[in-house]
């Protein structure tokens, strides 16, 4: 018997010496800690003079990886980050990408990541971390105020704007009881300008069968009111049920934003869901400019605002407000035995249990890298830095329309710019393809393109905080000078 412990006693301390390396002490924290410091540090010093995309060398450097039962230097690892990840693709920290929503990552929610991850507070149930949560929810609560929306308003701090579409869209089905039988009968009403974001959540929340009626926009892509009553209207009148209706307050394409005002009055008229997307720009309330533009966004049920996008965070946070909290709780909130202890934490009257508002449990806490950088710049450089990125959009529109043979979209409500080149001979829309791939091969700054009916259009998307007038004005001298040069090329083609 005691033989038989002491085997126990000695095979413990055995696996423990070698679990304990899992525990690094001081000096090798600290000097990982100083590794990854010189790593970012000349990662940023040098970051405007990278390019802003490199395309893709197709070696693959992690394939065959296999992992070694003994330790790695952080000095070895280094090095293939940056050449198996950095030197590739988009440079999505670079004021130089100005391609599809830009995506920034202001610097203290790295810290914030660190504290978190760090201290690995638990942040989907309050009794396990009542501050963690209390620390959401206060984020929640800023952004329900900064909507305009009333204190039964409630949400989640989800990874992305996908994510949380996912959840409003579950809230809605459950809250206008779309049941299994019912899908087929279910309207909703969008445009093609709505981020695809919307039908994958549809389709994941069940609700493909569901109606999708496609509505017509006017000359600057938003959606018609009167089509969207007159749709409403037929439905109803056959016997189906206008369901949901999806508004951008910000599109992906235009920059534009639906007028929600109108949309909110038709959408409650016929008793529907309004969700509002806002992703894209939802944060540009921020801007007294562009404030009176979304203010109707308070009339939606749900919102969906990306602070990895309009915030500057770094990708992983987005966030789902509903201007009627318990509508998330009837969705989201369940229990379960082992969960007993938290059970008065948990549902409808508790203390803030993000894993009542979302389909997750655990998640990594995702206040602080939220909260640090709000706390430790203020609003002023966030609300200056969006009312900057609106200028930049508009400077670039007006001047590039200056330019001989370039023309511009519909006029933006915020800071994408569609813009186009038209050849003095041959079709405009192969030109402009050349053109677009001309810049991503010169990568210095990555531009995208989409189609708007029909057409290959340029698009310039400003809302990297690294952004400033330098970058707009040597793409502004970039542009041209490719079209001249692939004009030359077209006239040396018989
Ligand atoms: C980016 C975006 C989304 C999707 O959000 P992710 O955070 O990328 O998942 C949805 N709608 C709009 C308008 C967007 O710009």
């Amino acid at each position: 018997m005691s033989s038989e412990s002491d085997s126990i006693r000695r095979e413990l301390s055995k696996l423990e010496a070698t679990a304990r390396l899992l525990d690094p002490g001081p000096a090798q924290r600290t000097a990982w800690l100083n590794g990854l410091r010189a790593f970012t540090e000349a990662f940023l010093e040098g970051l405007n003079d990278t390019p802003g995309f490199k395309g893709d060398d197709g070696l693959d450097g992690f394939s065959g990886t296999h992992f070694e039962e003994t330790p790695a230097d952080i000095e070895a690892l280094l090095p293939l980050f940056e050449r198996e990840v950095l030197e590739k693709g988009a440079n999505t920290a670079s004021g130089r990408y100005v391609a599809y929503i830009p995506g920034s990552g202001v610097y203290p929610s790295a810290l914030g990541d660190f504290l978190a991850d760090v201290c690995n507070r638990y942040a989907g149930v309050s009794l396990a971390g009542p501050g963690a949560t209390r620390m959401e929810q206060s984020l929640i609560r800023w952004m329900c105020r900064l909507v305009g929306y009333p204190e039964s308003a409630n949400g989640d701090l989800a990874s992305g704007g996908s994510i949380a579409t996912l959840s409003a869209m579950v809230a809605a089905r459950d809250a206008k009881d779309v049941t299994p039988g019912r899908i087929g009968n279910a309207c909703v009403y969008l445009t093609r300008q709505a981020h695809h974001c919307v039908r994958k959540a549809l389709h994941i929340a069940g609700l493909s069968e569901a109606k999708a009626r496609y509505l017509p926009m006017d000359e600057r892509y938003r959606m018609d009111p009167a089509a969207l009553e007159r749709a409403m209207a037929e439905d109803r009148e056959k016997g189906l049920q206008p369901f949901l209706v999806i508004a951008s307050a910000g599109s992906t394409d235009t920059g534009t934003i639906d007028p929600i005002d109108d949309i909110a009055r038709i959408a409650q008229q016929y008793e529907a869901w309004l969700h509002v997307d806002a992703a894209y720009g939802g944060f540009f309330l921020l801007c007294e400019e562009t404030r009176p533009a979304l203010a109707a966004m308070r009339r939606a049920d749900s919102i969906v605002l990306d602070p990895h996008k309009g915030l500057f965070l770094p990708f992983g946070s987005g966030a789902v407000l509903l201007r009627d909290g318990t509508d998330l709780l009837r969705s989201f909130s369940y229990t379960a035995d082992y969960l007993q202890d938290a059970s008065a934490h948990i549902g409808h009257g508790a203390q803030y249990s993000p894993a009542d508002y979302s389909p997750e449990l655990s998640r990594p806490f995702r206040g602080l890298r939220m909260w640090l950088p709000l706390k430790l710049f203020g609003l002023a450089p966030f609300r200056a830095a969006l009312q900057e990125k609106l200028l930049l959009a508009r400077y670039f529109r007006q001047e590039i329309a200056r330019l001989d043979r370039w023309e511009v979209g519909p006029e933006p409500d915020l800071s994408v710019v569609t813009y186009r080149y038209i050849p003095r001979r041959g079709d405009a829309d192969d030109f402009n393809r050349r053109l677009n791939q001309a810049l991503l091969d010169d990568g210095r700054i990555f531009i995208s393109s989409t189609q708007i009916d029909g057409v290959f259009t340029l698009r310039l998307a400003v809302l990297n905080f690294r952004t400033h007038r330098d970058i707009i004005d040597e793409l502004l001298e970039l542009l041209p000078r490719m079209a001249e040069k692939l004009e030359r090329e077209n006239e040396k083609t018989p």
